[in-house]
């Protein structure tokens, strides 16, 4: 089964492997050394499975695809509001590499632009540069599931020829974006930049990502929810250097691109993807990369933001248990708007019994908003003379140790309930 959606991969690729358009980054003097006929794809599910297609093996800088990293890092180590403060999450519509901020605000426009980059690597604590750089490279390295390396060539050939990237460095200094010494941080950014991953690092980082944080392979929390939520929501409005709009419309994932030809993309809950050919366009995109992820999203239906058939029901039965008392069988994951349809479905029906049973053991997943929605079943209930009951086992719904409260009456089997809706009948 394996073999088919490697046909898909290998086609893919063919499809794009002779296209010649592009030029190799050359302003950074190293990057212009590699291979320009090199094409490399992997796709990353989320169990930790990868599929590779042509070079997959070979490695190449990661250049400005560790951005959302290194922002990723600052936002789990400096929290949200630190950095905020420093950082803004609009679109600059500017250049990667243009010496600006916001007019307002004076911070940078973003962190996918330099200038931001720049401010988040000042963000991630350290009390030197190498403490620093260590976290930032371990970090990278727990995303990808395996130790990366730096590409000390293209980490001194950045070094010097950074004038832009000082030029930014100081402004930020100026407006007082910068806590430590430019240099300082501006050297921890060049070898960030210069370490070394493959396509296949880029997936299952990726992936770290479709997974809200959680490395497929290793199974280890490398980073929170909420991190993971503010890190995608900046790659897709400012992943794909001034080329934002056209990715989101046609690709629809959340993404990066480095000047090094790399491209990672992430669809949440899903798959992470990385493709590597290092021809790029004007806007400093890999050619080849941004038409094999066009090719990818249209033939596997990876857009975010396709519009599936409404899932049928979360409500997977429904039937009366005894006279009097119904059952409604969840299943699947439940979000806000499975539970309002449950909950409304239980409204509806209520002239029909004296007592609703949730029985939930068959849910997968549960979010916030869903749980205290069912938790409220009873409150509504008990108000028009009626009970509601739930069947949790797992504590899927209710907290472990909750069984009978004011808002809730929890049981482990259908029997129970069944018991406890008899008395509640004949009393
Ligand atoms: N190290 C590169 C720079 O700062 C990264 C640029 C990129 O990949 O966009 O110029």
């Amino acid at each position: 089964m394996a073999e088919l959606v490697q046909q898909y991969l290998d086609r893919i690729r063919a499809e794009h492997a002779d296209v010649t358009e592009g030029e190799l980054a050359c302003y950074i003097p190293e990057l212009a050394c590699v291979d320009p006929s090199r094409l490399g794809l992997s796709l990353s599910l989320s169990d930790g499975y990868v599929y590779e297609s042509g070079d997959a093996a070979i490695e190449f800088t990661i250049q400005s695809i560790s951005k959302p990293f290194t922002y990723a890092l600052a936002l789990d180590q400096s929290g949200q509001q630190a950095v905020d403060a420093k950082i803004g999450v609009e679109p600059s519509g500017e250049a990667f590499n243009e010496i600006s901020v916001d007019d307002t605000t004076k911070t940078p426009k973003n962190p996918m632009i330099n200038a931001g980059a720049i401010a988040a690597v000042a963000l991630v604590p350290g009390a030197t540069p190498d403490e620093r750089f260590n976290r930032i490279q371990d970090f990278y390295s727990a995303c990808a599931g395996r130790r990366l390396e730096m590409d000390h060539a293209v980490y001194t050939s950045e070094r010097d020829t950074g004038a832009r990237n000082r030029a930014i460095a100081y402004m930020l200094q100026s407006f007082g974006v910068l806590g430590g010494d430019p240099d300082e941080v501006l050297d921890v950014y060049f070898r960030q930049c210069s370490l070394k991953v493959t396509s296949t690092d880029l997936a299952r980082m990726a992936t770290t990502l479709a997974r809200g944080g959680i490395n497929p392979c290793t199974g280890r929390r490398v980073m929170d929810a909420a991190v993971v939520q503010r890190t995608l929501s900046v790659m897709v409005t400012c992943g794909m250097y001034d080329a934002a709009g056209d990715w989101v419309s046609a690709v629809g994932l959340p993404a990066k691109s480095g000047v090094g030809g790399g491209i990672v993309a992430v669809l949440p809950g899903q798959l992470g993807i990385g493709v590597y050919s290092p021809l790029l366009d004007a806007r400093g995109n890999s050619v080849r990369g941004v038409r094999v992820c066009r090719s990818l999203s249209a033939r596997l239906g990876l857009h975010f933001l396709t519009v599936t058939r409404e899932s049928s029901s979360t409500i997977r039965a429904r039937y009366d248990l005894c006279e009097g008392v119904r059952v409604y069988e969840l299943h699947g994951d439940l979000l806000f708007a499975g539970a309002e349809q449950v909950l409304r479905t239980i409204e509806i029906e209520r002239d029909d019994y004296d007592v609703a049973v949730l029985e939930v053991s068959r849910i997968d997943d549960i979010n916030d908003a869903a749980r205290s929605m069912l938790a409220g079943m009873r409150t509504a209930l008990t108000a028009v003379d009626k009970e509601g009951f739930l069947v949790d086992p797992d504590n899927k719904v209710v907290p472990t140790g909750i069984r009978q409260g004011r808002d809730v009456i929890v049981f482990d089997t259908l029997d129970d309930a069944r018991a406890a809706a008899k008395e509640f009948r004949a009393g």
